[in-house]
């Protein structure tokens, strides 16, 4: 089995060259490949898929690749769905991986996650070659397997730390083909690879971080765990937190524009906080921040100031808003440690929608 890594050429060499190095690092029958960097040039700052299957297409034609070996991209470029990687359904062995950003989820050098998401991907295909049954395959609650989908991209740390295939997973691998010799050396890397993740997760001891109390009636943010410490929060960019916190998997760029939920749980959140203000005054305000990326900055600059003026720049860092590049902006804060109060005119903005209603559930339930 033949494995071709395809590095974009805005990449970091030494760090591409690592990556390949640690999936060589384990003997065995599985061949990685390093082809030479290519140009990866896309119309947004966030990639289309389609735009990076072109590039792989065109390069397993240039260096005549043949249809039975992987080719699969390494990018440091965002992709618009937020997606660890992904291979192309019409050439399936065609895949990318998203090679930045993984600070956000573990502190160790990111050519390991990086690595290790190469041939994740490779045995994702190898347990289900057609894509669009990938859904049956993929664990939706995560179990440490490789196949664990990640919906909720944190628990991306589970799989990284076990490096193991599930039993399940292993005969259906077997089933569409794969050799115990091939499998061996897989699970081998894997395990490799995660041993020396082990030693740097950033996992902090939950004690360490305190639970969060917001008062939506009140305004206030406490700190039960940190001698119940107020943070002082504005109410635009309060309501602004709430919003992001019910979406636990982020908001994508796209959505603050397009998506009528963003925009209403949002003024929801703020007709809450503002209860003097006139509903138009109120509509207004939230209209212009979904529209501009300078408003949306500027709230995710005074939810950090809050907290750094709370607990110091270090300590604060785990709870303010990420912006994934251009992306994605999300607070990775675990959410059974939220809960929110006096909000419950929510719960007729967001009926209907699962995810939200479930984000929104666990946090009423912390009370
Ligand atoms: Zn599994």
């Amino acid at each position: 089995m033949k494995i071709h890594l395809l590095p974009d050429e805005g990449m970091d060499i030494r760090r591409v060259r690592r990556i390949h190095a640690l999936l060589e690092e384990t003997d065995g029958l599985i061949d990685f490949r390093l082809q030479k960097p290519v140009p990866v040039r896309t119309v947004a700052e966030a990639a289309e898929f389609e735009e990076l299957y072109e590039v792989c297409s065109c390069a397993r034609g240039a260096l005549r690749i043949p249809s039975n070996e992987y080719l699969v991209l390494l990018t440091d470029r965002p992709n618009r769905m937020n997606h660890f990687a992904g291979m192309d359904i019409s050439e399936p062995r065609n895949g990318y991986v998203h090679a930045g950003e993984w600070n956000l989820y573990l502190a160790c050098e990111d050519a390991l996650p990086v690595a290790f998401t190469v041939l994740n991907l490779v045995l994702l295909h190898k347990s289900e070659p057609d894509q669009t049954l990938l859904t049956a395959v993929l664990h939706q609650k995560p179990i440490g397997c490789v196949n664990d989908f990640c919906g909720y991209k944190a628990d991306v740390i589970f799989k990284l730390r076990t490096g193991d295939i599930c039993e399940a997973c292993i005969e259906r691998m077997r089933r569409h083909g794969l050799s115990d010799m091939y499998l061996e050396h897989a699970i081998r890397i894997l395990g490799h690879l995660s041993g020396q993740m082990k030693h740097h997760f950033a996992f902090k001891p939950k004690l360490e971080l305190s639970s969060v109390v917001i008062d939506m009636c009140e305004g206030t943010v406490t700190l039960p765990d940190y001698e119940d410490r107020m943070v002082q929060i504005p109410p635009i960019s309060l309501a602004y937190y709430v919003l992001l916190l019910l979406h636990v998997d982020g908001i994508l760029n796209d959505a603050w524009q397009q998506d009528p939920i963003v925009k209403g749980v949002w003024l929801a959140a703020y007709r809450v906080l503002k209860p003097m203000q006139s509903e138009r005054e109120l509509a207004a305000s939230i209209t212009a921040h979904c529209a501009s990326e300078q408003e949306r900055n500027s709230r995710t600059g005074e939810v950090k100031k809050a907290f750094e003026a709370c607990l110091g720049p270090k300590i604060a860092s785990d709870y303010v808003v990420k912006v994934k590049r251009s992306v994605c902006r999300l607070v990775t804060l675990p959410r059974e440690r939220v809960t929110i109060r006096n909000f419950n005119s929510l719960d007729a903005v967001i009926s209907g929608d699962e995810v939200l209603e479930s984000a929104w559930r666990m946090m009423k339930s912390n009370a």
